[in-house]
Parts: C-alpha cells; sequence; structure tokens
C-alpha cells in the first residue's frame, strides 16, 4: 500500500474509499457519498465513482490474476481462504461496526450473524473445493475423464442489504474454483468490501486475484457486465437490474445467476404452536424488512385470525426502533432517505387502492417507518404482489390448505415461504406443494451452506450453495483416451 493511499476514519477504523485493482488502491476523478443511515447528515466517505476505464482497468487485472490463481492446486487456493477467514475473524469487531454504520442492521446481529459468516463462508468453500472429485470410468474402450476447468474473470454484483455477508457468500466459491473476481459493492453501502479488499492483500492474494470497483450500477456495474472477457457474471439484487444484466450477459453467452427479491408467505395452521408463530412473524419487522427472504405475506387460517393477532400485536409493540449499535434496539433504520420514501410510497397506494392499514403506516422520526401490517383488499393488491422490502406485511386468512398454498403461490416470486403446523405430514405435504427455492417449517433462516440456495420465478436463476456455486463457477470438460497410448509415463 503506498503511504499517499486515502483513508477515511469511520469510528476508528482507517477505510479505503478507493477501488482496489492489480493489488493496488486506485481513486477516480469522480467520487459519491455514502451516509449513514444512523444519521442521514452524516457522510462516512466520498468513495470512487468508477466509470468505463475503471471497469476495463479492472477486468484487465482479472485476467492476469487468472493466469496465476487458475493454476494453482485447489489445496493452495484453500490455504489463501483459510488465511482470509482467519483475517476476518481477527477484524470482526472493525467490520461489524463499518458495517453498521454503513448500512443500518443491529450491531449485535452483524457481529454474531453476518459478518461472521464471511468467514464461514470462505473455509466452507476452501474445503469443498479441495473435495470436488474429478470423475473418471471407462467405456467404448477408452478412459474418460471429466474435469473441471476454472471458468475465467467473474463478475460479482451486489445488493447494499447484509452487504458483507452476501459478498464474500458470492466471492468465495468463485475464487476456490480458480477464478478472479472483480467485485461491485452497492452504492448504499460500499465501506465493508473495501475491508475485505485489505484483507485479500493481507492474505497473500496474488495480485489481480481479488479486484474492488466502487461505483454506481448504470455506470461502472454496466461497463463490468459488458466486457466479453469476463467469463462468469453472478449478481444479487432486484429483478429490474437483472434484466439488465441477463441481457449483458447474453450478448457474450455467459453463464450468470440471479438471487433476487422474495414476497415470501409466512403460513400459520390452526394446529400451529402460535405464540411461536407470532414472535417470529414481529421479527420480520427486525431489519425493518430489508431482508429478502422475509415472510412478508401473513397468510394466517380463518379460525385462529383474533387469537393470532392478538399474540402477534403483543410482541410487534415490544419492537424498539432506535440506533443500531444500541443493544436495546430491535428494529434498524431505514438504509437511505430514498428507501424509505418509496416504502411509504408503496404504503400510500395501498391505501388509494382500498387496502387497510391494520397498524403503522407512518414514520417515526427521520430514520424509521413503523412496523405497518395491512389487510388487502384483494390479493391481486400491488402490495400482495410486489417486493416494499421495508417494514410492511399484509394479512390475508384461509379456510383450508388447498387455500393456503393457492395463496402462497399467487405472486411471480418465489424465493422463500415459512410454515407453521405441528403436524408433520403437513409440514411435508404444504411444504413439497409450495412453489419456492427454500421452504422452513417452524423456523426461519436455519440452513446448512451446503444446500442449494435461490430463487423460483423471478426470484432467481441458478442456485447457490455447497457443489452448486462451485458447479457453476468451472467448465467441465470430458476427456477421453482410447487405447493407443502404449506408454505409461505418469510415474
Ligand atoms: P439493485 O438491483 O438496485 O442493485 C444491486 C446491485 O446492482 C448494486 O450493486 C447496483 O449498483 C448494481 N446495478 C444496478 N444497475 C446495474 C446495471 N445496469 N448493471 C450492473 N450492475 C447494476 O438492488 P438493491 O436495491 O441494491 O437490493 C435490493 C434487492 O436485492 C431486493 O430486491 C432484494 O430482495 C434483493 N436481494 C436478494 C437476495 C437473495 O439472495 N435472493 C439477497 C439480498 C437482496
Amino acid at each position: 500500500m503506498s503511504a499517499a493511499e486515502r483513508r477515511v476514519d469511520v469510528e476508528g477504523v482507517a477505510v479505503s474509499p478507493d477501488h482496489l485493482i492489480g493489488g493496488r488502491r486506485v481513486g477516480s476523478p469522480t467520487t459519491f457519498e455514502t451516509r449513514s443511515p444512523t444519521d442521514w447528515s452524516r457522510v462516512l466517505a466520498e468513495v470512487a465513482r468508477g466509470d468505463a476505464d475503471t471497469a476495463d482497468a479492472a477486468v484487465s487485472a482479472a485476467v492476469e490474476g487468472f493466469a496465476v490463481w487458475s493454476t494453482l492446486t485447489a489445496e493452495e487456493r484453500a490455504a489463501h481462504l483459510h488465511r482470509l477467514a482467519d483475517l476476518i475473524e481477527a477484524r470482526n469487531d472493525d467490520i461489524a461496526i463499518v458495517e453498521t454504520l454503513d448500512m443500518g442492521f443491529l450491531h449485535e446481529s452483524m457481529k454474531e450473524r453476518l459478518v461472521a459468516r464471511g468467514a464461514t463462508n470462505f473455509r466452507l468453500y476452501a474445503d469443498l473445493a479441495r473435495h470436488h472429485e474429478e470423475r473418471s470410468w471407462e467405456a467404448r474402450g477408452a478412459d474418460h475423464v471429466v474435469q473441471r476447468m476454472p471458468a475465467g474473470p467473474a463478475v460479482v454484483i451486489t445488493p447494499w442489504n447484509a452487504p458483507f455477508m452476501l459478498e464474500t457468500w458470492k466471492v468465495a466459491p468463485a475464487l476456490a474454483a480458480g477464478n478472479s473476481v472483480v467485485l461491485k459493492p452497492a452504492e448504499w453501502s460500499p465501506l465493508s468490501a473495501s475491508l475485505l479488499a485489505d484483507l485479500t492483500v493481507e492474505a497473500g492474494f496474488p495480485p489481480g486475484v481479488f479486484n474492488l470497483v466502487q461505483g454506481i450500477g448504470e455506470e461502472v456495474g454496466a461497463a463490468l457486465v459488458a466486457d466479453p472477457r469476463v467469463r462468469r457474471i453472478t449478481f444479487t439484487g432486484s429483478p429490474e437490474t437483472a434484466r439488465h444484466i441477463g441481457r449483458a450477459a447474453a450478448d457474450n453467452i455467459v453463464p450468470f445467476t440471479a438471487e433476487l427479491g422474495g414476497k415470501g408467505p409466512l403460513v400459520v395452521f390452526a394446529d400451529a404452536d402460535l405464540e411461536a408463530a407470532a414472535k417470529m412473524a414481529a421479527a420480520q419487522y427486525d431489519d425493518s424488512g430489508q431482508v429478502c427472504l422475509a415472510g412478508t405475506r401473513l397468510l394466517v387460517e380463518e379460525s385462529i385470525r383474533e387469537p393470532f393477532l392478538e399474540l402477534f400485536h403483543r410482541h410487534v409493540d415490544a419492537h424498539v426502533p432506535g440506533d443500531p449499535r444500541d443493544p436495546a434496539t430491535t428494529m434498524a433504520p431505514l438504509v437511505h432517505p430514498d428507501h424509505l420514501a418509496r416504502v411509504e410510497a408503496f404504503v400510500e397506494r395501498a391505501r388509494a387502492a382500498g387496502d387497510r392499514v391494520v397498524r403503522g403506516g407512518h414514520r417515526i422520526g427521520e430514520l424509521h417507518y413503523a412496523p405497518t401490517l395491512i389487510e388487502p383488499a384483494s390479493n391481486a393488491s400491488e402490495i400482495v404482489q410486489n417486493e416494499v422490502f421495508g417494514p410492511v406485511l399484509t394479512f390475508q386468512t384461509f379456510a383450508d390448505e388447498d387455500e393456503a398454498v393457492g395463496l402462497a403461490n399467487s405472486t411471480r416470486y418465489g424465493l422463500s415461504a415459512i410454515v407453521f403446523t405441528t403436524s408433520r405430514s403437513r409440514a411435508e405435504r404444504v411444504g413439497r406443494a409450495i412453489r419456492a427455492g427454500i421452504v422452513w417449517a417452524n423456523t426461519f433462516l436455519v440452513r446448512d451452506l451446503t444446500a442449494p440456495f435461490g430463487g423460483c420465478g423471478i426470484s432467481g436463476i441458478g442456485r447457490e450453495g455447497g457443489d452448486h456455486a462451485l458447479e457453476f463457477h468451472s467448465d467441465l470438460k470430458t476427456l477421453i483416451i482410447a487405447g493407443g497410448t502404449t506408454v505409461d509415463d505418469r510415474s
């Protein structure tokens, strides 16, 4: 790192607001501000605003990095990834405070859950890639060997919610499979990615293996995904952006995965543990609903409507919106004033359309939107059909299992679902009938990371998790060697 390198102080942590390209920090002629959701007047950093030249330089560096990285053995790459995980663990507190200030999620959960997951992501993929076996067999008088080839430079584009966790979740399999990476984080929460970039340098990654580019999606993001030297694109964000990226991927015939929004149902049957179900429903407001997997459509069996609502309201009343650094706070602020305005506009449109606002429906101070429950006029209402990505749940009732499944499957999304029932057979039946990438029964967010993860419908294309992400980042080759080779000089 050069002595002249720019660093900004974020609560005692020195963060570079610049790109990392080819192992060096590089600025841009223009910048953009990142502000804190804890206080929107607080500018945390003037971040380098990458352009087409930045994208070109980053992909060039990634091509060079790939030439080195792809020739290492899986074990050598795994050693780097474990070193990186060690460094993330050692810097957990720094990463967590920067992330909390930049993005706004509750600090305790950042430390214990989201940043710690970053280290786990690298360890998981280091170990999986080492044990990713090649298949070989003999057929038709010839040896067949299936080889996994690293695909090439990968572009990783991520959203503003839970940035560190999602970035590491996507970067780890790319690196483990032998690809180099250009990461472009979201412009509303760009800073923790810069700490990750520092740690790749400290962990001794060869230059160009991991590159970080900061900037606006439509500018540098679009330039990155349009570069024909890029051989994989992996994206998490909204369906709208996925359509743009998908067009660029199609132009260059590049595989891409898209982890997109959700409108998950939270289905409560009359036989459920009502207390647990109501508590879980109220917990969907914790991060102000800025969670793709959130169960935002409450579907409750008609016969338990009143007891469920009573328990639900009691849990929601206990929520404490506040500063995410305060351990007493249970409800995070919204990430950005534009996002708060977007959430508010959704609720206003719902009101105007005749949906009934049962609770909330207003701001709390400058940073929060009240936990809001809406009983829609019909299942076709916009508030039921589109992702709000804020603290807004809808409430509908059903008469029987068939109606519950019908309602659960009635949006274009299909990311996740939560079901509450004490019947094992119903959990299986309903779980199998729901069209979603993941269905939880009587729990939420618990998941072995080797399980497939992704969405149906407009919630996404492809699957992450375990070997699925490693397969995505590899090109398979079938090598066939006939008996004509007479000299066995392999030893
Ligand atoms: P977004 O689509 O607006 O932006 C995501 C990223 O794409 C950002 O880095 C942005 O700069 C970049 N981008 C924007 N336009 C681009 C373009 N033309 N070319 C290349 N890159 C471009 O999404 P967001 O508002 O940051 O995130 C919220 C969305 O992400 C929600 O829909 C949420 O459900 C979804 N999400 C999904 C998952 C999942 O795992 N399925 C996880 C978290 C968030």
